[in-house]
């Protein structure tokens, strides 16, 4: 990076991070350790730039410090830079930047009156003492070192758990760190289809008639069109969902809806601490009980990954505990093949799905975001972040 350059810099502090700035934009802020970079002639001190028009003195009204101006302006940057460091502070600089000839260090450097240390080549001996710093056994890489208590979420959803379950470096970039992610085109579609199915049974629990031509158009009003590979992917995902609509009305329009309940949320607490959710859709049963329904895009589950879903228990639970239903039926909806796939769970499911949440949650507590590379991080957003991203 260049002088001048500034990219956007992360705004948490107190965590494992690296800002990258300008000496300018660090004033005022403070860190455990600083590197100061490219610290050889002509680039700090920079080249004078003289101003385009020259100003007659009289015009100025300050007064100007005597000497060379841009040089003491230089070497107050340089003060600054190095008064950022808490604890460490590296002044470093290379002989060779790509040019002919090699780099002549800052004048800066030998005002310090520091000794100056060339590292040609890391041997065994230095890259141990690197490992101190920023390697495996540094105290800056011990996640129990770091406070990240105020960071984790104060309440917890299934998602959550899912993510620390798949991977704990996942869980800790998106909930943790907060790293934006582009938009996905798969909860494009899902948002979507869960969108226009809401308001379709909403209007029939209200006594309205919707046709199929209604049902398109709330389809296309709530179409979300982000994330899509490119026009043509967009157009064939449309299509498609028309197509999925098109079977579920043909499906259930002529029927009457036992609906109790449509995106009903709930909170529960589990094991101190706070467990959100929301049910797509709650129908009465003639038991007297009730049948848990969550749509899904994609492809189906297998009975026997539904009878172990941990979403399908935690749903159970809520149903019971916090919306004092029996849930007589639990049913995942593939809207895609059409399929309907139903389960149970007995009591001893649910204590054994609490077990699980408050294990997860005192791991996400103490700070434990090991990386688990699989085959799934081809999916993953931050797979061109990670630097533990499976590569096959
Ligand atoms: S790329 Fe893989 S290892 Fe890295 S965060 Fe994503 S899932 Fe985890």
């Amino acid at each position: 990076m260049e002088a001048g350059d500034n990219p956007a810099q992360a705004e948490l502090e107190d965590i494992d991070t690296i800002n990258l700035m300008t000496v300018h934009a660090s004033k005022g802020l403070e860190y455990p350790v600083v590197f100061m970079v490219n610290l050889v002639a002509d680039r700090f001190p920079t080249r004078n730039k003289r101003d385009v028009i020259d100003v007659p003195v009289e015009l100025i009204k300050e007064t100007l410090p005597s000497g060379d101006e841009h040089i003491q302006e230089e070497r107050r940057l340089f003060y600054v830079g190095m008064t950022r460091a808490q604890k460490y502070l590296y002044l470093t600089l290379a002989k060779n930047y790509g040019g002919k000839r090699e780099k002549v260090p800052s004048g800066f450097l030998g005002e310090t009156g520091l000794k100056m240390e060339y590292v040609g080549k890391v041997t065994d001996e230095k890259s141990g003492g690197q490992d101190t710093l920023f390697g495996i056994t540094s105290p800056f890489r011990d996640p129990k070192a770091i406070n990240i208590e105020h960071l984790v979420p104060q309440t917890m959803s299934y998602t959550q758990i899912d993510t620390y379950n798949a991977c704990p470096l996942k869980y800790k970039y998106s909930y943790i760190l907060r790293i934006p992610t582009l938009p996905n085109y798969a909860l494009s579609f899902g948002t979507t289809m869960h969108e226009t199915l809401k308001e379709f049974h909403t209007k029939r629990m209200f006594g309205k008639e919707v046709s199929l031509e209604d049902l398109y158009e709330i389809y296309e009003r709530k179409w979300i069109p982000l994330g899509y590979d490119d026009e043509k992917h967009r157009t064939e995902r449309f299509e498609s969902g028309k197509r999925v609509l098109e079977e579920y009305f043909n499906k259930h329009a002529a029927g009457k809806d036992n609906i109790e309940a449509l995106e009903k949320s709930f909170n529960l607490r589990v094991g101190g601490t706070n467990f959100f959710g929301r049910i797509d859709r709650i129908d009465n049963l003639e038991s007297g009980g009730v049948e848990i329904i969550d749509y899904k895009t994609g492809t189906a589950k297998s009975q026997k990954d539904v009878d172990r879903d941990a979403q399908v228990t935690i749903y159970a639970m809520a149903a019971k505990e916090a919306l004092g239903l029996k849930p007589d039926l639990l049913t995942l909806y593939f809207l895609e093949s059409g399929e309907r796939v139903s389960t149970t769970r007995t009591p001893d499911d649910l204590v054994k799905q609490k077990e699980k949440i408050v294990e997860t949650v005192e791991n996400i507590k103490k700070g434990e975001f090991e990386a688990n590379p699989t085959i799934q991080c081809g999916w993953c957003d931050y797979k061109d972040i990670c630097p533990f991203a499976y590569k096959g």
